[in-house]
């Protein structure tokens, strides 16, 4: 079997480290700015940045809809950051005009963990990782704080009680960017959920 090709959101935010972490894990990325990119990989990474400019150019470069198909038809996604507040289902504090693909059942507070926590370092606790694994560096940057999930959402781990990597089905997301530290785990385990599922190439 090909190894899935990943594609990264490249439309604004943190992109390039999510193609470089997945590129040092051996996974053929590509960047995906336009729908033809899109239908050229079989699952796709969406960065931190800023949700609401990534809204807009969701929509200018064509991309919201068919990205949407795909995330219907069980395209694994995951997003962190910005790219979790565009899968949630509901966004508070976005702007009115902000949309999100409801791909995960979780309302989520833009810039939700405040002003004088505008970015914080913290040490995560990933049960999935094993019982005596290292935590992950966590690092926050105006994060969204997730204040609501729905019963079909695994929550992966949480700090001081609320979730920070949550799953429903093929999506996973991070309020935090594991992107830039040198911490694998969260991105091989993406991998290895993908080998797990049919891809795009197999059942297209
Ligand atoms: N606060 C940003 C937003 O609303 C997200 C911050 C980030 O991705 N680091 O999009």
């Amino acid at each position: 079997m090909q190894a899935p090709i990943i594609g990264v959101l490249a439309l604004q935010g943190a992109f390039e480290s999510h193609q470089q972490r997945l590129g040092e894990l051996g996974a053929p990325t590509r960047q995906i700015r336009t729908p033809a990119d899109l239908a050229a990989v079989d699952a796709l990474v969406m960065p931190g940045g800023e949700s609401t400019t990534m809204s807009k150019l969701l929509v200018t470069s064509g991309l919201f809809d068919p990205i949407a198909q795909r995330i219907s038809s069980g395209m694994p996604v995951f997003g962190t950051c910005a790219g979790m507040i565009l899968l949630s289902t509901e966004v508070l504090d976005g702007r009115p005009d902000q949309l999100s693909f409801a791909a995960i059942d979780i309302t989520v507070q833009r810039n939700g963990y405040g002003r004088q926590l505008d970015s914080f370092e913290t040490e995560i606790t990933v049960p999935s990782f094993g019982a005596d694994a290292a935590p992950f560096h966590g690092v926050f940057i105006r994060a969204p704080k997730v204040i609501r999930f729905g019963d079909g959402v695994a929550v992966v781990a949480e700090h001081d009680g609320i979730p920070v990597i949550l799953r429903q089905a093929a999506i996973t997301v991070a309020s935090f960017h594991p992107e830039l530290v040198g911490d694998h785990r969260l991105h091989a385990e993406f991998l290895n959920s993908l080998t797990r599922t049919p891809s795009h190439a197999e059942t297209s």
